[in-house]
């Protein structure tokens, strides 16, 4: 099951990604886990992709599908995997699928989350991360037992730098004009399957269960 996760920032991508790893025990891909580890880290990567990601712009294509190609080759792809944030343009489409020509097959699936501006805007302003285990909260709409504190492993919560309201509207502006056009790319090759960005789980496996004979859940 090699599916694509589309929607803007705000649509629940990631906190489905993290169930549906688990599910199907396929890896989750997220291109802006992967960015954020390497700022962590201070590694060459973060330092040039820092700029970017602070100001809610692109990383350029080039850097980031050079990360999703390298990662693809690792072994723990065979059975499939989730792509979170990836591909975010049509260019890094257009390279995903000639990288994946030359390997095995193509994506079988993107599933768009469709989900309101107000609906985004309020998620991403509320949203906490955990520092230690990356666990997600919201203020208003799944809050933290202690305020400030993780419930699952008594870590930090804090606000992501870039989920800030005005870095969100510019987030907002560019999944609108970069990343939208994706929807008519996937619709085009048939692979597009368009949900609710509020589905729960239970719903969202019982749409990939049938596509997928191994989705089905015992
Ligand atoms: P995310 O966690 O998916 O919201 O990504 C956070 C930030 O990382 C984005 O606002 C971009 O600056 C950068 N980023 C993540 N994925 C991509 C991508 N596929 N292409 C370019 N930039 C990306």
């Amino acid at each position: 099951m090699k599916l694509v996760l589309l929607g803007p920032p705000g649509a629940g991508k990631g906190t489905q990604s993290v169930v549906l790893s688990k599910q199907y025990k396929i890896p989750h891909i997220s291109t802006g886990d992967i960015l954020r580890e390497a700022v962590k880290a201070g590694l060459p990567l973060g330092i040039k992709a820092k700029s970017f990601m602070d100001k809610g712009e692109l990383v350029p294509d080039e850097v980031v599908t050079g990360i999703v190609v390298e990662r693809l080759k690792k072994p723990d792809v065979q059975k499939g995997y989730i792509l979170d944030g990836f591909p975010r343009t049509l260019k890094q489409a257009e390279d995903l699928d000639k990288a994946l020509a030359g390997m095995s097959s193509g994506i079988d699936m993107a599933v768009y989350f469709e989900t309101s501006v107000k609906t985004a805007i309020e998620r991403l302003c509320g949203r906490r991360v955990c520092k230690s285990c990356g666990f997600n909260y919201h203020v208003k709409n799944i809050p933290p037992k202690k305020e400030g504190v993780c419930d699952k492993c008594g870590g930090v919560l804090f606000q992501r730098p870039d989920d800030n309201e005005k870095t969100v509207m510019n987030r907002l502006k560019v999944y609108e004009d970069q990343t939208k056009p994706l929807i008519a790319y996937y619709t085009k090759k048939g692979l597009l399957k368009k949900v609710s960005g509020d589905l729960g789980v239970n719903e969202l496996f019982k749409v990939l269960s049938n596509t997928f004979s191994d989705a089905k859940i015992a």
